[in-house]
């Protein structure tokens, strides 16, 4: 593709561009790599993915769209002891679920071990990778550190024949693990730690998931990534921030061998969220801790998790478009990505009733057995969503919290003599309670006043709230799990050496309401279907349902505390 091609392709002017897509514009420009544009999403298959990893792929899916170019699926798969098919499916599963697509670009480092092998033959040969026997330990203690140099391992000046002969033979089984590594022979003096002579191979007598053990040495993650990314010609090698002090030791391998082009690397700023883990290492232990019940659960921050929970891909998209990339690390208020899933549901979810923790309340004036038909709307911000009948009868549930018999200032409920508003139906005035022998109330009594379908109608009391409920003879049972934040602080992750971080567990995070009534329409609900439970929440179903006993999980409640903290501090959007 030329680049007067490739400038259609880019970004309209008006949408400001961040670093990267600045950088990709230059580099058409000046018609590098032919004008092609190559990303990759590179997943070590360890872990399910989260929302950091659909940052990552939104940016490199996203930008390989934006500028007619290709975005690789690659699984760096280079550790054998940690990595499981089971994730591999999963990451597949995740990526197209958010709506991204790598074709038949789906590759593995793995499938380019004997090439990787053949490279780290050629670095030997040209002496710029020897065999070395130390252990471990003493190879950390020559390392040296940030302020003394290392020191070279007696095994540096080792012959290439020497080397040579000890390579293949750590490849053939000979040796144990950890007998010896191969290492890049750069610099024992550097001040980049990266670069003093850093480990490309080691020994790991253990069965790969997809190659068996056809291999007992394994090559390291930065001398497998950037040859990967050279083998597949990428031309921007978008990755974490971290990395950053790794690209003199990307860029030396690729300078240093005969291989087909040169992908430039770009660090960016991870996203991190507060009140929220994101290292797949701390994930995995709360999935076998127990501490939540599998990495889909709905509190996870994992794709997987948040897609159970009632997540959109187009709200999750719709966030990582907002944040945007940054070259600075920052936090993201966990508040933004709720804000996100509204705004996606307030358009999208059809509009019920269901009441959570039911309080029956009886019409004594509603003749029985009268059953009335009452039209609502489904949904309020879609006209094309229509109407649906809710039936109304004499006896009803409402929400617990909506009566007090005794209420409290700037109360507005219902109340002994007060009245409300039924939510697509009639005013009822309350006239009496019923009280169990532990002095809880049990039920309400209420008349109704049978003008006030009628806007119009003058005799009828005027109402200060209007509450939810549903016909008790007509409700459908279901559980509800409502959710909080996992951690009850803002940074669990603050602690030294973040070893205090699942004391901070929330308590609260999960609450199970297992009595919950709904408005007849919801028996028909499916996996997948999203609602909006009137004056509650999101919500969806989830795949623990039976026909007999469905359950919903909150996505998530209608309060915006994004909208509020914006409109408080005239807030910019963050990360751009
Ligand atoms: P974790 O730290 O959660 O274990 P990782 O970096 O080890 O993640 P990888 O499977 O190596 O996980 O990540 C695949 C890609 O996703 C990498 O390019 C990585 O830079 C990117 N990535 C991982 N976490 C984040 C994040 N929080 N924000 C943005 N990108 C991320
Ligand atoms: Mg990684």
């Amino acid at each position: 593709m030329g680049s007067s091609e490739a400038d259609n392709n880019v970004r309209p002017a008006e949408k400001s561009l961040d670093f990267i897509r600045t950088i990709i514009g230059e580099d058409l420009k000046a018609n590098k790599n032919d004008g092609r544009v190559a990303t990759r999403f590179p997943p070590e298959p360890n872990g399910y993915l989260h929302i950091g990893h659909a940052k990552s792929i939104c940016l490199n899916f996203g930008i390989a769209a934006e500028y007619g170019g290709t975005c690789n699926l690659r699984y760096d798969d280079t550790n054998p002891t940690k990595e499981e098919v089971e994730y591999v499916e999963s990451i597949q599963e995740d990526v197209h679920w958010l709506g991204f697509d790598w074709g038949d670009r789906r590759f593995f480092a793995s499938d380019y071990f004997e090439r990787l092998y053949q490279y780290a033959i050629e670095l030997i040969r040209a002496g710029k990778a020897y065999v070395d026997s130390l252990s471990a330990e003493e190879i950390r203690a020559y390392r040296g550190t940030l302020t003394e140099p290392g020191k070279d391992s007696p095994y540096r000046g080792r012959s290439v024949e020497k080397n040579l002969d000890l390579f293949q033979r750590m490849r053939e089984g000979e040796f144990p693990d950890g007998a010896h590594v191969l290492r890049a022979r750069i610099d024992m003096q550097s001040p980049n730690l990266n670069m003093r002579d850093p480990t490309i191979y080691r020994i790991r007598h253990a069965s790969h998931h997809r190659t068996g053990d056809t291999w007992c040495i394994y090559p390291m993650y930065d001398f497998t990534h950037g040859l990967s990314d050279a083998i597949e010609g990428i031309t921007h090698s978008i990755c974490t921030l971290e990395f950053e002090d790794h690209r003199p030791l990307y860029d030396w391998f690729l300078d240093n061998l005969d291989v087909p082009c040169h992908p430039r690397q770009i660090e960016f700023a991870r996203l991190n969220l507060n009140y929220t883990v994101m290292s797949k290492r701390k994930l995995l232990e709360l999935v076998a801790d127990g501490i939540v019940r599998g990495w889909d659960d709905p509190r996870m921050p994992t794709i997987c998790g948040l897609r159970r929970r009632g997540y959109t891909p187009e709200s999750i998209r719709s966030f990582c478009d907002r944040i945007g990339v940054a070259k600075k690390e920052n936090v993201i208020d966990v508040a933004l990505l709720e804000h996100a899933i509204r705004e996606d549901l307030n358009r999208r979810a059809r509009r019920v009733m269901c009441v959570l923790r039911p309080l029956r309340l009886v019409i004594d004036n509603y003749s029985e057995p009268g059953v009335e038909e009452l039209e609502a709307v489904n949904n309020p911000e879609d006209p094309t969503a229509g109407t649906r009948k809710i039936p109304f009868s004499r006896e009803l549930y409402i929400e617990h919290e909506d009566f007090s018999e005794q209420p409290p200032p700037k109360y507005h409920r219902l109340a002994p003599g007060r009245t409300v508003r039924l939510r697509y139906s009639y005013l009822i005035t309350c006239t009496g309670l019923v009280k169990n022998e532990r002095g809880e109330v049990t039920e309400v009594h209420c008349s109704y006043h049978p003008d006030s379908l009628n806007p119009q109608a003058a005799d009828v009391p005027k109402a200060k709230a209007t509450v939810h409920w549903v016909s008790a003879p007509h409700a459908v049972g279901i559980e509800a799990r409502l959710y909080e934040r996992l951690f009850s602080v803002e940074d669990p992750g603050a602690q030294p050496e973040g070893k205090n971080w699942k004391a901070h567990i929330n308590p609260d995070s999960l609450v199970v309401l297992p009595g919950c009534r709904c408005e007849p329409s919801l028996a028909a609900a499916k996996l997948g279907d999203l609602f909006q439970f009137e004056r509650l929440g999101y919500f969806c179903m989830d795949p623990d349902s039976t026909p007999a006993a469905p359950v919903f999980n909150r996505t998530v409640t209608l309060k915006d505390a994004w909208a509020r903290i914006q409109k408080a501090h005239q807030a910019p959007q963050p990360g751009r």
